[in-house]
């Protein structure tokens, strides 16, 4: 093994580190094909069918910016054009997902992208508390030994009103 001394335009093997400022290598059409092929067609974020390639927006899931970076293979990790972390949307579907509003033509599309990793950052982070609290909630239905584990049905329609407003990120389907 190699020790590595960080030298100027040469990092260290750091895998924590950020991925180069503009780092966002163009998505083969391969890529693009297999990604729409998983859709089956459809658009990522309401579902109808995405027309052509143009109109639709390939979005990279974790944002690139967020991804760690690996020197040695010169890409993220994941890598930047792994289909499975790639989705296809319908233009305006992403634009409102990512600005929060309809056809503001103000914001640029680099302004989307700030958007898009901030608004990202935001998610993991409610993720996050969410994972936490379905956590604390499991630990506590355990503790409590006689209950029986089970999924609680709301009984009340007062109960439901009292769930998070906080968006729910569509691709969550699993819980660890
Ligand atoms: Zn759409």
């Amino acid at each position: 093994m190699i020790e590595e001394t960080p030298a100027a335009g040469q990092p260290a093997a750091d895998l924590s580190q950020a991925p180069p400022k503009g780092y966002r290598p163009a998505i083969p059409v391969q890529v693009k094909f297999t990604v729409a092929m998983r859709q089956e067609g459809r658009c990522s974020l309401c579902g109808e069918k995405l027309d052509a390639w143009k109109g639709t927006e390939w979005d990279h899931v974790p944002a690139i910016q967020l991804r760690a970076w690996d020197p040695e293979a010169g890409d993220t990790i994941p890598a930047a054009n792994d289909p499975d972390y790639l989705t296809a949307a319908h233009e305006d579907c992403h634009e409102r997902k990512t600005t929060g509003r309809q056809g503001d033509s103000k914001l640029s599309r680099r302004g989307g992208d700030i958007a898009e990793i901030n608004k990202t950052r935001r998610l993991e982070k409610a993720r996050l508390a969410r994972e936490a609290e379905i956590k604390a909630f499991r630990e506590r239905l355990l503790a409590s030994g006689d209950e029986p584990i089970e999924v609680p049905v709301p009984d009340k329609k007062k109960k439901k009103r009292e769930w998070p407003k906080r968006p729910f990120p569509k691709r969550q389907k699993t819980i660890n």
